[in-house]
């Protein structure tokens, strides 16, 4: 939601009109109403089902003389109560999602069910978080600690760790990778929306791919892919026959692996992969696609916790 909340703000979420302007060709009315152009105050806050959502999370904000929403929004960051502030950026990722969910699937609902989605699936994050705090806390005084930690490269050597993540809300799966060097040093993050993909190991195996494609396009050379999940590992360097449904990206994975012969993949233990989880799990909005050349706040600790010495 913050990467939302971020593009936004810096006026750069593709609203139809927007795309016109830079010369894509499609319609320009909202996919919502079909009754007028899918501009930002629009979308979010004239259209019918914009005016649902926020008559039932029981926000009324008078726009008539409001021009810009991104000047609104950042008004609104820096003057209301944090409570005010965590209802209207759900409010507007929410509607987002559907207006998405739309376009990309024809798929509608009301206002009511849209926003009870999305205050639960924020219910949800924040209970994840006081558990994730935790679970940690007992995987410190857990004996094998070390046994199921994330251990940096060699000298001279990179990896990359991926995972990829059902988010019960979106109903798509996530996909997140961390590239780090051998003093565990985060060079770059990225994380991405998978459509159509429902079955884990499709997911997981799509994700080594795209992570190898990732490599591929970058100048690192000597990079190990650790991933969590042990089929996929096994698929790829030969020791599990694999079932059609993945076959297609395990196939992608294996001409990757040959025409870079200085790159493996490895299969590690979740508790050594929280970092690729970690950017698997921020929250996406359907077909995103996201670049991070500096670790996101919430996996800051964990990068740190990667190369301590506990
Ligand atoms: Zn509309």
């Amino acid at each position: 939601m913050r990467i939302f909340v971020w593009h936004f703000c810096r006026n750069n979420l593709p609203v139809r009109y927007k795309l016109r302007d830079k010369g894509v060709i499609l319609p320009i009315t909202c996919p919502m109403c079909n009754t007028d152009v899918e501009h930002l105050l629009h979308v979010f806050f004239d259209c019918c089902f914009a005016q649902s959502c926020w008559q039932h999370v029981g926000l009324n904000y008078d726009m008539s003389e409001v021009y810009s929403a991104p000047e609104w929004l950042l008004n609104k960051l820096q003057e209301s109560a944090q409570d005010e502030i965590l209802k209207i950026c759900t409010t507007l990722h929410g509607i987002w999602f559907w207006r998405n969910k739309k376009i990309w699937g024809n798929k509608t609902t009301t206002g009511a069910i849209a926003m009870g989605n999305s205050f639960l699936h924020v219910k949800e994050w924040k209970d994840a978080k006081i558990n994730n705090s935790g679970s940690e806390k007992q995987q410190h005084s857990d004996t094998n600690y070390n046994l199921q930690k994330w251990t940096p490269p060699e000298v001279g050597m990179y990896k990359v760790n991926v995972d990829a993540s059902w988010f019960p809300g979106a109903e798509t799966f996530s996909i997140g990778m961390v590239l780090r060097d051998s003093a565990g040093c985060f060079i770059e993050g990225r994380s991405l929306t998978l459509q159509d993909t429902e079955d884990v190991l499709e997911a997981e195996s799509i994700g080594v791919r795209e992570a190898l494609s990732w490599v591929m396009s970058r100048t690192e050379r000597k990079v190990i892919v650790e991933t969590d999940s042990k089929s996929t590992a096994d698929a790829i360097n030969g020791q599990l026959e694999y079932v059609t449904k993945v076959g297609h990206s395990i196939d992608q994975c294996i001409h990757f692996l040959r025409l870079m012969p200085d790159v493996s993949v490895k299969h590690i233990r979740k508790q050594a992969n929280r970092v690729a989880h970690g950017l698997a799990r921020l929250p996406c909005m359907i077909n995103c696609f996201n670049v991070f050349t500096f670790p996101p706040t919430h996996l800051v600790e964990i990068c740190m916790l990667d190369v301590s010495f506990e």
